[in-house]
């Protein structure tokens, strides 16, 4: 039987940089909460993209906004606009009711999102001087925060191993632990700003702990500087809200800037930031930032058409139900040590048979060949992100096989 897939794995080496890793598999085809890859076995995706596929493959929705739109305008620059960028902007300040006077600037991903939010801090940090007259240029960012691997946004992610290659990052970065103590004492007037992840993501996911973001947001206010979050994993229904800081902040109360991506566009690239009322919304000004693709019309109605599918199916109260069953159901396993879940975002915590066995990447492996897509945030722990469609019978396939699947990586470890 020929081997189409590792004919285009080796192909792949031979001829990309795999500097995410390499690929595990070449898919070819996706549909609602499957793929299937060159040789065509099929997948039940409990990743959906990294928490990019919040309404699956192919929605008859989406293909039918983007086949339309590609037919009448893709691509016109930022130069010009499009009545689908002005929709999309108007649907996100609705949906995350962001005050009077906020706007929304469109990027093509996470890390440009947040590299728009560090140069709002910087820009902040200008109109807002410290006590000794000079502009701030603190940024406070979390320990195990993920912000993205471009140079400023890696420069407030914290994993040494991401960023140790690459230094010198641009400069005034402090990571502090997630805690109120360690907020309390480093936050003060020369801070421009802090950026968190409400609940971190690639950490595992983790939420906030309690009142830690309340505390943030009063705390910022206080000295003067910008509260930014990351909603770029957790944001657009991931949480079984359209955003996690509804759930950790005084209803009415705001961040100073929202960055997002990942679920936004259902497959298509697209990073917005959101800039809450009119000051903040005024510190970037014409010329100071932008790229080519931002915006673009393609990526907007794509995104537009994934919100009406997200809302118009009830797909945040999906995330929550199916999320608080799969977890547990999980919960009930012997093999697993903890679960974290917040809506259809989850993190488990696997019994390792000693601290240095590296057990999730196995497990990922093994589950892999089970027909499942999960994968490894670190040597014990496995994160679930399926698209926000997925049903609790879909789950349950998952769950009954997870013994099994742990069983044969644990034999797998054992044989290497
Ligand atoms: N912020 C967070 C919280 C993320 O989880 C990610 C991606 N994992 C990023 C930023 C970077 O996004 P992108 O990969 O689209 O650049």
């Amino acid at each position: 039987m020929s081997d189409s897939q590792n004919e285009l794995l080796q192909d792949y080496k031979d001829n990309l940089l795999g500097v995410f890793g390499d690929p595990a598999l070449v898919l070819t085809e996706g549909q609602g909460v499957y793929v299937t890859d060159a040789n065509g076995k099929r997948y039940l995706d409990l990743l959906g993209g990294i928490a990019v596929n919040s309404i699956g493959y192919a929605h008859p929705d989406w293909v039918a906004a983007v086949s339309e739109q590609a037919g009448k305008l893709a691509h016109i620059s930022n130069l010009f606009t499009s009545p689908q960028g002005i929709s999309l902007a108007h649907q996100l300040l609705e949906l995350t009711d962001a005050p009077e006077g906020s706007h929304v600037f469109f990027a093509n991903s996470g890390s440009e999102a947040n590299e728009a939010a560090f140069k709002l801090a910087r820009r902040h940090g200008a109109a807002r001087p410290g006590p000794d007259g000079a502009a701030r240029t603190r940024v406070l960012a979390l320990e195990n925060a993920f912000h993205g691997r471009t140079m400023g946004s890696l420069a407030l992610t914290a994993k040494e191993a991401y960023r140790a290659p690459f230094e010198p990052l641009p400069g005034g970065v402090t990571h502090i632990p997630a805690s109120i103590e360690a907020l309390e004492a480093e936050l003060d007037d020369t801070v421009s700003a802090l950026i968190v992840e409400p609940v971190q993501g690639e950490s595992g996911v983790h939420v906030l702990p309690d009142g830690f973001l309340a505390r943030a947001r009063e705390l910022t206010r206080e000295h003067g500087a910008l509260l930014i979050v990351d909603e770029v994993q957790s944001g657009i229904g991931r949480t079984g809200q359209w955003l996690a800081t509804t759930a950790q902040l005084p209803e009415g109360v705001f961040p100073d800037a929202i960055t997002l991506a990942k679920g936004l566009g259902g497959g298509f690239p697209i990073g917005a930031m959101i800039t809450v009322g009119t000051e903040v919304s005024s510190l970037l000004t014409a010329g100071q930032h932008g790229t080519t693709f931002g915006g673009n019309p393609l990526a907007t109605a794509a995104a537009s058409a994934t919100l009406d599918v997200i809302k118009d199916e009830g797909l945040l109260g999906n995330a929550d139900v199916v999320g608080a069953h799969l977890a547990a159901a999980l919960n009930d396993l012997p093999e697993v040590r903890e679960v974290r879940q917040h809506g259809l975002l989850i993190g488990i915590d696997l019994v390792q048979d000693s601290p240095e066995q590296a057990l999730a990447p196995a497990v990922v492996t093994a589950a892999r060949a089970a027909g499942f897509i999960i994968n490894a945030t670190g040597p014990s722990t496995v994160r679930l992100a399926p698209p926000l469609i997925i049903t609790a019978q879909e789950t349950d396939s998952f769950v009954a096989s997870l013994p099994g699947i742990i069983r044969d990586a644990r034999a797998a470890l054992a044989g290497s």
